[in-house]
């Protein structure tokens, strides 16, 4: 976001910069479960990439990168034509497999990409209008967590046919976390009527059926897939170093292990000082060296090494207005800590969305 904020100083350095996107927004994912929960709107929560690409003199393609060749310094897109660079910085974060879905696709939503919980939205909005369904999650983090409170939140407010959430935790609901944090989080969804299954991960979905290793089958007319996260796929494709979870080898300046020319941040990399949590907090921290290294690197100048800093602060969106908030021993539920993810969700996206006028 720093870069893409700050692309107008590459151009007057007289470079080239093309940016490649799936799509003209970017969607901001910690606002993603209040979006399927309609605290907030579609604009609410996304950047207009495309739009301040332009404006700033940039070149925008909207595609998808499936790999490179760092040898020709050449990056190979899913439709479009190649595109040849001198420097190139990847910031395609992660996904969640879909490996145990086989046969259609039906009803079935992953946790991202964010545009996908809009989606899912509409669907349950559809069906809880005129029945009573079951909606099942499948996976027992923070996703899974905010997701399942924020369709307790839509159905509620709607105030039709309640559906019956069912979460499938897998070993534990939110076994990362403090023990405070898990029970805040059982309260949350044992008084909203959400069940919660444990001690059984699930072996194979299928639109309108989850089989669990156990073997017992659950049917469920929407399910969403929310397993957690996996580096982008494209350093696999183009053979460049990885760490153990496929993302990009990146040494403390956030630079390709064996390209110094190729950089990169977020969830897509390994940083190979210390693994870093998938969370957008590393990504806001990386952001102004990636940005620093890149015009250094154009520039001749000197590298500025990353820190990934201490402990971070979390709050969980629960839905209903409320959330849990955690760091370090400081630990509570309620109003108030969704009131203040609210607040600082919100002032991120203005800094990025000032860009768009
Ligand atoms: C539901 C949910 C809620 C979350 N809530 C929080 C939270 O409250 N706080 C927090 O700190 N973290 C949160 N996280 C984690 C956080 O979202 C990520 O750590 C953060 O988004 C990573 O940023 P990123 O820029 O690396 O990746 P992303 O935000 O995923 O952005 C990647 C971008 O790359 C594009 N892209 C993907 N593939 C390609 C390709 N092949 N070619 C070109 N472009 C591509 C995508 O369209 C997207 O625009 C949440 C995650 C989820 C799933």
């Amino acid at each position: 976001m720093v870069t893409l904020k700050n692309l107008h100083s590459f151009i007057e350095m007289g470079h080239k910069v093309t940016v490649i996107g799936p799509s003209k927004y970017h969607y901001y994912s910690g606002m993603g479960p209040g979006m399927l929960g309609k605290t907030y709107t579609p604009d609410d929560i996304r950047f207009a990439v495309e739009l301040v690409v332009t404006k700033q003199g940039g070149n925008f393609v909207l595609d998808k990168v499936v790999k490179i060749d760092p040898a020709s310094k050449t990056v190979f897109l899913e439709n479009g034509e190649p595109i040849t660079y001198d420097v190139l910085s990847f910031n395609a974060g992660s996904y969640v497999p879909w490996d145990q879905v086989t046969g259609g696709q039906t009803d079935i939503y992953s946790a991202k990409p964010i545009e996908t919980l809009l989606k899912a939205q509409e669907r349950v909005l559809e069906l809880i209008s005129h029945k009573t369904i079951n909606i099942s999650i499948i996976g027992g983090g923070p996703s899974s967590l905010e997701i399942a409170g924020n369709i307790w939140q839509l159905a509620s407010d709607l105030g039709k046919h309640m559906p019956a959430i069912t979460i499938f935790a897998g070993s534990r609901l939110m076994s990362r976390f403090p023990e405070k944090i898990r029970n805040m989080a059982y309260k949350s969804l044992r008084t909203r009527g959400i069940t919660i299954i444990e001690n059984d991960y699930s072996k194979e979905v299928q639109s309108g059926k989850i089989t669990l290793e156990s073997g017992s089958v659950h049917e469920a007319d929407i399910i969403f897939l929310a397993v957690g996260v996996k580096p982008s796929t494209i350093f696999k494709e183009s053979n460049l170093p990885t760490g153990p979870d496929g993302g990009l080898l990146v040494n403390k300046y956030l630079q390709c292990t064996e390209y110094p020319e190729i950089f990169g941040g977020g969830d897509c990399i390994y940083f190979q000082d210390q693994p870093l949590d998938k969370v957008g907090v590393y990504a806001v921290r990386e952001n102004p060296v990636l940005f620093h290294n890149l015009v250094s690197t154009l520039e001749g100048n000197e590298l500025n090494p990353f820190d990934p800093g201490g402990s971070y602060l979390l709050i969980f969106n629960t839905g209903g207005g409320k959330g849990i908030l955690g760091k370090n021993s400081l630990i509570f539920d309620g109003r108030l800590a969704f009131w203040i993810k609210d607040y600082i969700d919100r002032k991120f996206m203005r800094e990025f969305q000032e860009m768009e006028k």
